[in-house]
């Protein structure tokens, strides 16, 4: 075990986040405009059946995820909401209505945040830590905001294998950045392409195992309308079976992750 093991709790050697973006018709809506019926008709599942089954995955694998929802699925059904927290899952935010956050002004993405943070506290009674920018579309100044408005993470930069830690302003409290990246995303796999769910599982558990080697995270984003479909969604069970067969990696909510890296911040900066 190298010294990056240290890095992570007692036990483990590397980390596994799960999360789940939750768009529901928005997304599309968003990217094509509300005439797309197609997109409409496809994206239906997302909530209809595509959170239920990954709700069942993880529940059968006592995993606790993370959520990222738009606050107009938090709306629509917060039945689903209700369920991933009596779950164990970290309820999050992914904008109001999947609007991409780089052309917004500071007002606009700050009032954003605000009204799905209120969303999900509504429903809840929790206040969500983290944000994921929809389509990773942020500008320079989203996580000046998300520190603003008292978050711990976000997770919107594919800038490493690891977090770390940003203070845009050195009076607050400090933002953890977790990294996604295109390759852990199932859109990359079975929308912009078709890729089959054993292929794709074989690229995330290679993807863990060198990471695991390095003592390192990887964090995952998956689809319930893409991942949530039947075939796709032993793609994920493939590395979350993966993960727990090697025993010693940490999955766990981003907050988790989060909290842990700003804990143990000091002890870190030594070992580097
Ligand atoms: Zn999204």
């Amino acid at each position: 075990m190298n010294e990056l093991a240290s890095l992570w709790p007692t036990g483990y050697r590397a980390a596994l986040v799960v999360s789940i973006d939750v768009d529901g018709p928005y997304g599309h809506i968003n990217a094509n405009g509300p005439d797309d019926y197609f997109w409409r008709g496809q994206t239906a599942y997302d909530l209809a059946a595509g959170t239920p089954r990954l709700l069942d995955l993880l529940k059968d694998r006592g995993i606790a995820a993370t959520f990222c929802w738009v606050g107009r699925c938090v709306e629509d059904r917060p039945d689903l909401v209700e369920r991933a927290e009596r779950d164990g899952h970290e309820s999050s935010i992914h904008s109001w209505d999947h609007r991409y956050y780089t052309p917004m002004s500071d007002d606009e993405q700050r009032a954003d945040m605000q009204r799905t943070f209120d969303a999900i506290v509504a429903v809840t009674g929790r206040h969500p830590t983290g944000h994921k920018t929809p389509a990773w579309r942020y500008n320079d100044r989203t996580i000046a905001i998300a520190q603003q408005l008292g978050l711990t993470w976000r997770m919107d930069v594919a800038g490493g294998d690891l977090p770390w830690v940003v203070r845009p302003d050195a009076s607050l409290a400090p933002v953890v950045e977790l990294p996604p990246s295109r390759f852990y995303d199932d859109y990359t796999y079975f929308i912009e392409q078709t890729v089959t769910p054993r292929a794709t599982a074989e690229f995330w558990c290679e993807d863990l195992d060198v990471l695991r080697d390095e003592g390192k995270l990887l964090c995952l984003t998956v689809h319930p309308f893409v991942s949530g479909r039947p075939g796709p969604s032993r793609a994920l069970a493939d590395l979350i079976d993966h993960a727990i067969d090697l025993g010693d990696v940490w999955i766990a909510r981003a907050h988790d992750v989060a909290t842990h890296w700003l804990a143990n911040e000091s002890a870190r900066l030594t070992v580097r």
